[in-house]
């Protein structure tokens, strides 16, 4: 089975939340401990094994944050 590997450009990201709801395993959600030099709350993955490397969250990303990769066993 395929792994997968998220990376954020979080200096990007604008806290808008399209990726968070778009994903449809809901494995994404904004972390408002964690903020970017704009003030804006940054995205975290709860449960990575869970996701499925459908590219929804990259795709609907405005501001082309997240690379989605699949990492082979
Ligand atoms: S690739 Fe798909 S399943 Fe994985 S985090 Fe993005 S939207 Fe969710
Ligand atoms: S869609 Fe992009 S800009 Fe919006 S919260 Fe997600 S990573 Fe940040």
């Amino acid at each position: 089975m395929k792994e997968h590997r998220l990376t954020f450009n979080n200096e990007a990201c604008k806290g808008c939340g399209l990726c968070v709801h778009f994903c449809p395993v809901k494995i994404l959600q904004l972390d408002a401990s964690r903020m970017n030099q704009a003030g804006y709350p940054l995205v975290s993955v709860t449960d990575i094994k869970k996701c499925i490397g459908c590219t929804f969250c990259a795709m609907m990303c405005p501001d082309s944050v997240i690379r989605v990769e699949s990492i082979d066993e």
